[in-house]
């Protein structure tokens, strides 16, 4: 499973963490002059739905939005779970993705 270190969104370069237990983060370029992502790492549902939720966010998709009280980002990973999506799909991403 590769690890993605850096990636560029709208909002900025953002440094990506993966760990487990978390709720995920994502910092706003106001308030950060580095720029940090963490979200859970594994092949899982929920490790999918919360790097779509972070990644919405670096691109600048407001909380109003993704704070609901039903998450998008989970029925957006379970849909791309049944559409057979997975971690493995790595080894097809373009090269300035995998840096
Ligand atoms: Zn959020």
């Amino acid at each position: 499973m590769k690890h993605v270190r850096k990636h560029t969104f709208r909002l900025g370069t953002y440094r990506i963490s993966e760990g487990e237990g978390w709720v995920g983060l994502c910092d706003q370029p106001d308030d950060y002059f580095t720029l940090r992502m963490e979200v859970l790492t594994g092949r899982s549902v929920k490790a999918l739905a919360c790097q779509i939720h972070e990644a919405l966010h670096a691109e600048g998709c407001p909380d109003s939005f993704l704070h609901q009280d039903k998450d998008p980002c989970d029925n957006i990973a379970r849909f791309l779970m049944r559409m057979g999506w997975t971690r493995d799909c790595d080894s097809a991403a373009p090269k300035e993705e995998s840096k």
